[in-house]
C-alpha cells in the first residue's frame, strides 16, 4: 500500500502539531476563501489563518505590489533601518488609520509575531510606571513566549512549563450572563490598600472579544468601566488587538465600539494581510521611553510584509467600505446561527460574537470538535476554542462573499446535524 501523504510528517515532525490532525490533508494553494489539498480538493476556509488572513489567500490586491516589489529587487531583510517601503506603511497607517480616528499613537516595530507585541508592551508598561504586576483575565491569550504566557489564563498552555502567572493579578472576564456590568469595587478597594506601592500593577492588558478563550465577547460598558478604573488607580491600559483589530469586528480597531483610547494596542496577525510575519506596539507619545536599542530583535523589519500591509490600508481602510461589508456578513452569519441554534435547542446549542467573529456552543462540551470534523470531511474548515475546545470558532476572511457565507453555514447545520 501507498504511505500515506501525511506521514513525513508523522515521523519526523514534533508531536506538538496540532493543525494537521484535526485537517488531515496536504494543502497545496489557496485562494480568496478557499483551500486546495495536493490532489485538488478544495475547502472553504473560515479560519483565516487563526486571523492572519482577513484578506484571504493571495489577494490579488496585495499580491500585486508584493510581485512588484520582489522584482525590482526591493529590500527584504531591514532590521529597523529606514526603508522606502516602511516609510510607505508608515505613511498609511497614519493616513487610514491614526487620523481618522484621531489617535495619536506612535508606532513601534517589536519583532514578527503577536507575542513580540505582548513582550514590548508589557515591557514598556513596566519601565514607565515602575512597577512589575500587571492585570489579566481568565481565558486570556495573549501568546506563547514567557511573558505573554505569565498573563495567559489558560493552564495547559502554561503549566507544562511551570510558567505561574507570575508578577501578574488575574481576574474575571466580563460576565456577559450575569446581566451587569461588574463595577470592580471589590478590585478598586484592594488597589487602594496597595497605595501606590512597588505591589500596585503598572497596567492591565484585554482582550474585547476572548478569541481563544471562547470567544468571549466583553460588554462595551465594561470596557469602559475598565478603563475609567485605569485612569482612577494610575495603571495603563493595554488592549491586545492581535486577533480582533484590523477589522475583525467591523471597525479597523475593536475598541472603537466601547469609545475608550486605550495606552498601549497591539497588533499582529492581518496586519501585514498576506500571512506575512509583522507586529506591531502603538502608545501614547509620551510613554516612549525607550531608549535606542533597548529593545529589539533580528525580524522586526519585513519589508515585504509593510508592502502588503500599506496596499491592505490603502485598498480597504482609506474608505469606510471594510467596515460595512464585515458587519453585513456577521448579520448574515448570525442569522444562520440564530437558525441552527433553534433547530438544536435540544442539544444546548447556542452562539455569541461580534462583527465576523462567531462562536457555537453545545451543552456537550465535546459535541464542537465532533463538528469541526465532520465539517471538514464535507470541506469546510472550522476550529474550536475555549479551555475545553467546547466552542465551534467561525472566522472567515473578512473578503468573504455572500454565497460564500451560505455555503458555509449550510455546511455547519448538516455538520451539527450529523454529529
Ligand atoms: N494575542 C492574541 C489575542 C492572540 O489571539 C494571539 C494568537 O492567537 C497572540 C496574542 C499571539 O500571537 P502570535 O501567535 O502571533 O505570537
Amino acid at each position: 500500500t501507498a504511505p500515506s501523504p501525511l506521514s513525513v510528517f508523522d515521523s519526523l515532525e514534533s508531536e506538538v502539531r496540532s493543525y494537521c490532525r484535526g485537517w488531515p490533508a496536504v494543502f497545496d494553494r489557496a485562494q480568496g476563501a478557499r483551500m486546495y489539498d495536493e490532489t485538488g480538493r478544495a475547502y472553504l476556509d473560515f479560519f483565516a489563518g487563526a486571523g492572519a488572513l482577513n484578506y484571504g489567500h493571495n489577494n490579488p490586491v496585495l499580491k500585486r505590489p508584493l510581485m512588484d516589489y520582489l522584482l525590482r529587487d526591493g529590500i527584504t531583510h531591514g532590521l529597523d533601518m529606514a526603508t522606502t517601503a516602511k516609510r510607505a506603511f508608515l505613511e498609511s497607517f497614519q493616513n487610514a488609520v491614526l487620523r481618522p480616528r484621531d489617535l495619536p499613537y506612535k508606532v513601534m516595530f517589536p519583532g514578527p509575531t503577536g507575542t513580540n507585541a505582548v513582550e514590548a508592551a508589557l515591557k514598556l508598561a513596566r519601565k514607565v510606571k515602575g512597577r512589575e504586576s500587571i492585570v489579566s483575565f481568565t481565558n486570556a491569550f495573549h501568546g506563547m513566549s514567557l511573558g505573554s504566557l505569565a498573563v495567559t489564563g489558560n493552564a495547559f498552555k502554561r503549566a507544562g512549563a511551570g510558567i505561574p502567572l507570575v508578577h501578574g493579578t488575574p481576574m474575571p472576564y466580563d460576565n456577559y450572563l450575569d446581566g451587569q456590568v461588574q463595577d470592580f469595587l471589590w478590585f478598586e478597594r484592594l488597589l487602594e490598600d496597595q497605595g501606590s506601592g512597588l505591589n500596585k500593577p503598572a497596567a492591565v492588558i484585554v482582550e474585547t472579544v476572548q478569541g481563544e478563550g471562547g470567544i468571549n465577547v466583553a460588554r462595551p460598558e465594561w470596557l469602559r468601566a475598565l478603563a475609567d478604573l485605569c485612569r482612577r488607580q494610575d495603571m495603563l491600559l493595554i488592549v491586545d488587538d492581535i486577533q480582533m483589530g484590523c477589522g475583525r469586528t467591523g471597525a479597523f480597531f475593536s475598541f472603537e465600539e466601547a469609545g475608550i483610547a486605550p495606552d498601549i494596542v497591539t497588533l499582529s496577525k492581518s496586519i501585514s494581510g498576506y500571512g506575512l510575519p509583522m507586529s506591531l506596539c502603538l502608545f501614547n507619545p509620551e510613554l516612549d521611553v525607550w531608549e535606542p536599542g533597548e529593545h529589539n530583535g533580528t525580524f522586526r523589519g519585513n519589508n515585504p510584509a509593510f508592502v502588503t500591509a500599506a496596499a491592505a490600508l490603502d485598498a480597504y481602510w482609506a474608505d469606510g467600505q471594510m467596515e460595512k461589508q464585515t458587519l453585513a456578513r456577521g448579520e448574515q452569519v448570525e442569522r444562520a446561527l440564530l437558525g441552527i441554534c433553534d433547530e438544536n435547542s435540544a442539544l444546548g446549542a447556542h452562539y455569541r460574537g461580534r462583527g465576523l467573529v462567531w462562536g457555537l456552543e453545545f451543552a456537550d462540551k465535546s459535541r464542537a470538535s465532533a463538528v469541526c470534523a465532520r465539517a471538514f470531511e464535507r470541506g469546510l474548515l472550522l476550529e474550536t476554542s475555549g479551555p475545553e475546545s467546547e466552542v465551534v470558532k467561525l472566522l472567515p476572511p473578512l473578503t468573504v462573499s455572500a454565497e460564500e457565507v451560505d455555503e458555509g453555514l449550510e455546511i455547519l447545520a448538516l455538520a451539527v446535524r450529523e454529529t
